[in-house]
């Protein structure tokens, strides 16, 4: 069967790993039909805009997308598009994998949890009021008469909100990704104690879906003490749930657990959309010299396989990937003991290293 996928080079070193990406995904030998789109700061050169319709109907026809990181800096007038492509479909789920792999240095040991992040409510849905405009003085007045509470004049204001249909939703997918993986517990993470409405409201609906899959286990943490106990005893943990800070900033401490942002992918799904990428972002410092380590994106390749039912696939990737990192020979810079390694290989003979190792060799 031949999947069409949409692919977006991106900024920087983007284009890069993207290549390197593609040949090894290629190599599992799964028929993948590309659709090469330009978005970000190529698409402004190219074509005016950052966010070009043309890409925009490729990712909605496909329904899949691989994408470099993109530079967010775009200048005066232009929005970011990582924030535009959420938007536009809607992408309400963050896929955080979070796994230890021989090779990488990580500062504590075995980790292997799953963070899903609600990616559009909570304080970063953008509803924000500065200092000193009316619409602050209107809001503050209002919110002062609803919850009897004085708000300090110098105070700018955001508002977290969390919604049924939101929680529902991202507990559901929490679920069924644990389902479709093997997974046998999902943990709910949470500050109920606190905000007994806004986290309240998540951790019943979770309880509520948790009932729905009576063969996985349910739990709950509050985010503080998540944080410890993923430091102390991450074994303990498979799939966690949070609402969009608490992933946000639980899934950059996963992420450091497993050896930085350099080795880490992610995805961004929605109803009917799927966009894979790695968490780091563009290095643009590095752009066209050959350098940066294309493991991240190559994850996320593996995830995209999982999610086009290419599942034996996805798995010979991962272990080729595993094993070029455990043997620590054919590795970029960043994975090596020391930094100025001579014998540090490039973003391509570091793809070559797992593409051979695919084939056996
Ligand atoms: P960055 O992740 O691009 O780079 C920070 C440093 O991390 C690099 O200088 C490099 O030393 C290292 N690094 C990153 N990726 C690496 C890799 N694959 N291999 C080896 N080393 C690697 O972060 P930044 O410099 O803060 O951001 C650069 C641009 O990327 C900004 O415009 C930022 O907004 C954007 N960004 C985009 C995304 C995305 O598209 N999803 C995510 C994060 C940042």
């Amino acid at each position: 069967m031949t999947h069409a996928v949409t692919l977006i080079p991106g900024d920087g070193t983007g284009p890069e790993i993207v290549e390197a990406t593609r040949r090894a995904i290629e190599a599992t030998g799964v028929d993948i039909r590309w659709d090469v789109q330009d978005i970000g700061v190529s698409a402004i050169e190219k074509q005016g805009t950052p966010f070009p319709q043309a890409a925009v109907d490729s990712v909605r026809r496909n329904t899949v997308a691989l994408k470099g990181p993109l530079t967010t800096e775009l200048g005066a007038g232009f929005r970011s598009v990582n924030v535009a492509l959420r938007k536009e479909f809607d992408l309400y789920a963050n896929l955080r994998p979070a796994k230890t792999y021989k090779g990488v240095r990580a500062p504590l040991g075995d980790v292997d949890v799953v963070i899903v992040r609600e990616n559009i409510e909570d304080l970063y849905a953008g509803i924000e009021f500065d200092i000193g405009t009316p619409e602050l003085a209107e809001v503050r007045g209002a919110i002062e008469q609803a919850a009897h509470s004085k708000i300090r004049e110098d105070a700018a204001i955001a508002i977290k909100y969390i919604s049924e249909m939101g929680s529902r939703r991202i507990c559901r997918f929490a679920f069924e990704h644990a389902k479709a993986n093997g997974r046998r517990k999902v943990t709910a993470v949470h500050k109920a104690n606190i905000m007994k409405f806004a986290d309240g409201l998540f951790l019943r609906t979770a309880r509520e879906v948790s009932e729905e899959y009576p063969g996985i286990e349910f739990e709950d943490r509050i985010v503080d003490n998540m944080c410890m106990q993923l430091v102390q005893k991450p074994d303990l943990y498979d799939v966690l749930v949070l609402p969009n800070l608490y992933g946000d900033i639980v899934s950059d401490l996963a992420a450091g657990l497993v050896g930085g942002l350099g080795v880490a992918p992610g995805a961004n799904i929605g109803e009917g959309v799927a966009v894979f990428e790695a968490i780091h972002g563009s290095a643009p410092k590095y752009a066209g010299q050959n350098k940066v380590n294309p493991m991240a994106l190559m994850l996320a390749g593996c995830l995209m396989l999982r999610h086009l039912g290419e599942r034996d696939a996805a798995e010979r990737l991962e272990r080729a990937i595993a094993d070029v990192v455990a043997e620590g020979k054919d590795v970029t810079y960043d994975l090596k003991p020391i930094r100025d390694d001579p014998s540090a290989v490039g973003t391509q003979q570091f793809a070559d290293a797992v593409i051979r190792r695919m084939a056996g060799g």
